[in-house]
């Protein structure tokens, strides 16, 4: 588990444009190790490519995010990242890959001439049963539901000895019980040291599971505790009118 000193992620003064303008722009923000940060905003503020800069998937146009001290677009493979893409309409559907294989990724990162020994089988192992999903292990990823999917994608991280988890909208198109329950589990790994950061657009899911909140529309609206969120006018501001749509339907 991570025994870093500085923060598990650092953007300084970010600005990141897919064109001409920006759709990040300036926005500074530190989330310490062990901390489970939601990240939301309204539809196109800017979250995805938040987290995709934070596991250097892309470069920022200015400014800096470092992972763990070192630039997020260049990290040794000492500091894992896993990460779990947002499902868009079932894009793994068609995958003929099993659970087990997904999971093995993880041990490969950095090590791809390495042979595939007792102790990767063991770590792929405990990661399935550490998720719930070792039963599954031969099943076709592509007949999984959702929110065994997003299992998968967190046990090759756990298989990979990740100390930060990136979800994108982990839970669309989960059911209700299925979802408490993979929130549970998120705040399970969190409690055991790893650090999570995790786009939701239900922002009664992400007050009542994430010891942080960072709101975004391009800018930073807010970072703090939940309390303090639900206290500010930060919602309404970045939301603007479109705030209503994002009425959550938890007691
Ligand atoms: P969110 O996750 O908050 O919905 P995104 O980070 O996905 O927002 O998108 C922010 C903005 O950038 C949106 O206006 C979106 O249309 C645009 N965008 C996202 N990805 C791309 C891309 N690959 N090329 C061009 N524009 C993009």
């Amino acid at each position: 588990m991570s025994d870093a000193r500085g923060p598990a992620v650092a953007f300084e003064d970010v600005t990141f444009a897919y064109g001409e303008r920006p759709v990040v722009e300036d926005v500074s923000l530190t989330v310490d190790p062990g901390a489970f940060l939601g990240l939301v905003g309204p539809n196109g503020s800017g979250k995805t490519t938040l987290l995709k800069l934070a596991i250097g998937l892309i470069r920022p146009d200015g400014g800096s995010v470092t992972v763990f001290d070192e630039p997020a677009h260049r990290r040794r493979d000492g500091r894992r990242v896993g990460y779990v893409p947002q499902d868009v309409g079932g894009a793994s559907d068609g995958m003929p890959i099993t659970v087990a294989e997904v999971v093995r990724m993880g041990r490969y990162p950095g090590r791809l001439y390495r042979r595939f020994g007792a102790d990767d089988r063991r770590a792929v192992a405990a990661a399935m049963d550490r998720v719930g999903i070792a039963d599954l292990a031969d099943r076709r990823v592509g007949r999984l539901s959702g929110g065994q999917r997003q299992r998968a994608f967190i046990a090759r991280a756990l298989a990979a000895e990740a100390d930060l988890l990136a979800l994108d909208e982990p839970t669309v198109g989960v059911d209700a019980e299925s979802r408490e329950a993979f929130y549970e589990l998120l705040g399970e790994l969190n409690a055991e040291g790893i650090t999570v950061v995790l786009v939701e657009h239900d922002i009664g899911v992400v007050t009542t599971h994430a010891s942080e909140i960072a709101c975004l529309n391009r800018e930073l609206f807010f970072h703090g505790d939940p309390d303090s969120f639900v206290e500010t006018d930060a919602l309404a501001a970045a939301y603007g009118d479109a705030h209503h749509v994002v009425a959550h339907d938890h007691p």
